[in-house]
């Protein structure tokens, strides 16, 4: 059995050869991967899965249009994404309500909340100067998964670590169930998605 044919065997959504090594202009590695699909005659799609943006492309397409094209489709669904995106300023304004709602003790207010790209980590809270980070994995997420991450960091404005005190007041958020499995679905998403690149290693030894 061939390499491809085993990978599309494995996983026949994905079209088989994960073409991860390819160099692109104006492309950071690591976010883009080019999948070359046979089934795939003309046309060219991009989506955005885990932390990553897919372009799927026919697998005939030569290097020259790839170069050409995938840049292309990147800068298309970033320019998607800005438009639906939440501002730093809203960030700041939803983070207020959900201390206002849920943790009336807390009293104090983040100097700023910003997005920040992140892969290992969905927030993050520097008491010290009021600053919290979010994870622009999630500016497509669902609100309550948002707000779950917001509302985690705004309590470390007060509280650093994650005892009983700290359970008890994220404890408040109602929906932390299904937020917190959102996410791990996501981590797991973005797992599968790196597999092939593991198993071409292992095959290609
Ligand atoms: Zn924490």
């Amino acid at each position: 059995m061939s390499f491809d044919s085993f990978l599309d065997d494995l996983a026949p959504d994905m079209g088989g050869d994960l073409d991860l090594d390819a160099t692109l202009p104006g492309v950071n590695e690591g976010e883009i991967v080019v999948i070359r699909s046979k089934r795939r005659k003309k046309n060219i799609s991009a989506y955005r899965a885990g932390g990553r943006i897919v372009v799927s492309i026919p697998a005939r397409m030569s290097k020259a249009d790839e170069r050409a094209m995938v840049p292309e489709m990147v800068a298309k669904i970033r320019s998607q994404e800005a438009a639906s995106t939440m501002s730093e300023a809203a960030l700041a304004a939803r983070t207020d309500e959900l201390l206002s709602e849920l943790a009336p003790e807390i009293t104090t207010r983040p100097k700023d909340v910003t997005w920040r790209g992140m892969r290992e980590r969905w927030g993050s809270c520097t008491s010290i100067d009021g600053t919290i980070r979010i994870s622009d994995r999630l500016k497509d997420a669902p609100a309550f998964a948002l707000d779950y991450v917001l509302f985690h960091e705004a309590i470390h404005l007060e509280v650093s670590d994650h005892g009983e005190g700290f359970k008890q007041i994220l404890a408040r958020f109602a929906k932390a169930e299904i937020a917190s499995a959102y996410l791990d679905g996501y981590e797991a998403a973005e797992t599968a998605l790196a597999m092939p690149q593991e198993l071409k290693k292992l095959l290609n030894k």
